[in-house]
């Protein structure tokens, strides 16, 4: 039997599935690339299984499966398609650990599939959390699966609490840059514009992140992220804005201590960390220097401009399906944006008046969240008629 770590990487064509795949092909000896997966982007997954030689591919687009499996039909490689192939293929025995970097809430089903087949987890797709955070944890723990977090701010946290099993965290700190639009005013941020964001010449996340990072989107759904992935209460995270992107997690211990994570911003660091976890393997990543960053600064996030955050806080606090609302309304709203269908400061205006309306179920089931989802985001196409 192989004593390689057997990989599946839900979302392979994405920006977190294609630094996946990069930090795998570093360390052959190491790791046997199983499965890979794309919503949509054939020939992107095509040349992927190609390079990387994957036991399995599956294109969740039927329509694109004609193309996908006669570009493979000599390689070796099976090729599935469908939605309920994601959560198949991962059953599979010769994987030890799916990496989950679907975007939105397309990731829940195939996390959950994972988990119950007793996978370890590497967690880039935070919104399985944001949604499910309650169910998703417990079947955790019920199989005995591990979540390593892959959002460079947990990785952060994730690596202060090693070797701190039995002590208490008072508070935990996440950073952020702000993003793009950090800084700008109310009327400033009304003129952004959908071609603004996505031809922004420092943007290297995918679409919607990008987005949720500058409405601080991303950031409420990392607080709600860190809550289930640390046990926390809500009033134990708070936000600092730290544009140097150097410190990208700090914990508080009861003691008044404080132990942060540091590094030059590199996705690949946590992704890797999340995959070799205890052990950390050498890397030629470029190393951090405090003489070229001799200042270091925090600030408060503006929550007035940035209704997001609150928003996050909030729905944390209702419990329930609230967070589940939340993101649904966030996904439908962002997709409107990038259609300019609302304007940019509409996405947190919109969110609010979805999550306002949603009649909380307090002890969710996984079906009270799929209505959940489906239910918010046929209220949003009402609202924006
Ligand atoms: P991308 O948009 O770049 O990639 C998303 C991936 O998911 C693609 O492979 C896409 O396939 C696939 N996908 C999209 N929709 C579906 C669907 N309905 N069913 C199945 N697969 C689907 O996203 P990112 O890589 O930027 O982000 C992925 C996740 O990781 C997000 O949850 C994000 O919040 C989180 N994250 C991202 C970080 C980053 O640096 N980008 C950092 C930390 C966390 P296709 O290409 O065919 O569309």
């Amino acid at each position: 039997m192989s004593i390689k770590k057997g990989i599946a990487i839900l979302g392979s064509t994405g920006s977190i599935g294609k630094q996946a795949l990069e930090v795998l092909a570093a360390y052959p000896d190491f790791f046997d690339l199983q499965v890979i997966t794309a919503n949509k982007n054939a020939d992107l997954l095509i040349d992927q299984a190609l390079r990387y030689r994957p036991n399995t591919v599956v294109i969740v687009d039927e329509q694109e499966y004609k193309k996908v499996s006669e570009a493979l039909w000599n390689e070796d490689i099976h090729v599935y398609s469908g939605k309920d192939a994601l959560c198949q293929v991962v059953e599979s025995g010769e994987i030890n650990l799916v990496l989950t970097a679907i975007v939105g809430f397309a990731g829940l089903q195939p996390t959950i599939a994972a988990i119950r087949a007793k996978k370890q987890i590497a967690l880039a797709n935070k919104e399985t959390l944001v949604v499910a955070g309650e169910l998703v944890t417990r079947l955790a723990k019920e199989n005995g699966v591990n979540i390593y977090p892959i959002d460079s701010e947990h990785s952060a946290i994730f690596q202060c609490l090693m070797g701190e099993f039995k002590n208490e965290v008072e508070k935990i700190y996440l950073t952020t840059t702000g993003g793009l639009f950090h800084g700008f005013n109310r009327a400033q941020l009304k003129t952004v514009s959908r071609e603004a964001v996505l031809s922004h010449p420092k943007r290297v996340l995918g679409p919607k992140v990008t987005i949720d990072s500058a409405t601080f989107m991303n950031k409420g759904f990392e607080v709600i992220e860190a809550k289930w992935l640390f046990n926390l209460k809500p009033e134990q995270i708070e936000v600092m804005v730290h544009q140097q992107s150097i410190v990208h997690g700090i914990v508080q211990f009861e003691d008044g201590s404080m132990k942060a994570q540091m590094g030059l911003t590199e996705m690949k660091l946590p992704i890797q960390f999340a995959l070799t976890y205890p052990d950390r393997f050498p890397t030629d990543f470029p190393r951090f220097n405090f003489m070229d960053h001799p200042n270091f600064t925090f600030e408060k996030p503006d929550l007035k401009s940035f209704k997001n955050l609150d928003l996050a806080f909030s729905v944390m606090e209702k419990g329930g399906t609230a967070a589940c609302a939340l993101n649904a309304a966030n996904e439908f709203s962002v997709d409107a944006f990038l259609k300019n269908k609302i304007s940019f400061m509409e996405i947190a205006q919109l969110n609010e008046s979805l999550v306002d309306t949603h009649s909380v179920v307090s002890k969710p089931s996984y079906e009270d969240y799929v209505n959940t989802d489906k239910s918010v985001r046929e209220q949003a196409i009402n609202l924006i008629k």
